[in-house]
């Protein structure tokens, strides 16, 4: 099987994302999520992310909260509405960090599980996507798991496990 690095925001989102690749992969969880607001909840959604993977058997891998890199990405698009301009960076900033690590510890392929979210376009993750695999040489792996009811099944497993589901996305924007 092909490792892949699957980028993820969150336990929730991850549990079908998870469950549609783990027969085709050999999967990784990376947790690089800068964009979060505040370390408490930055740290509270790691631990569910790995309460969740170790309950079904697979790695993660963390990077400790840094969010100065967010905001440094975002710069001058505070203020666009959620979906816009300032998301595609944030999008953008994470998928190459993640295609970077992947690409320089030994992985095949990379992915995320963005676009399992009704809130966030697929078309737009997925070019990013693209974007960053021809920039840093490295196979991305396109997908869109909202589709066949992907995010209620995501719903139901997050239930199954008892897992916490903020109700925004992460940044101190998205909160407004
Ligand atoms: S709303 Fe979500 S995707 Fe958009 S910038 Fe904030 S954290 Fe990133």
């Amino acid at each position: 099987m092909k490792k892949l690095l699957l980028h993820s925001c969150c336990g929730p989102c991850s549990t079908q994302v998870i469950d549609v690749l783990k027969d085709q992969y050999d999967l990784t969880i990376f947790y690089y999520n800068p964009n979060i607001d505040t370390s408490e909840e930055f740290e509270h959604r790691l631990s569910e992310q790995k309460r969740y993977c170790n309950a079904v058997g697979v790695k993660v891998i963390d990077i400790p909260y840094q969010p100065e890199e967010y905001y440094a990405a975002i710069h001058g698009y505070e203020n666009e509405p959620e979906g816009g301009n300032r998301c595609e960076r944030c999008f953008r900033l994470r998928l190459e960090r993640t295609a970077q690590y992947a690409k320089e510890n030994g992985f095949d392929c990379f992915a995320t599980t963005l676009t399992v979210s009704p809130h966030k376009n697929s078309v737009i993750i997925n070019r990013v996507g693209k974007e960053t695999s021809e920039k840093v040489k490295f196979e991305f792996i396109e997908g869109n798991y909202k589709k066949q009811d992907g995010y209620k099944k995501s719903i139901e497993l997050s239930k199954k496990y008892n897992l916490y589901r903020q109700n925004y996305c992460g940044c101190e924007f998205s909160k407004r």
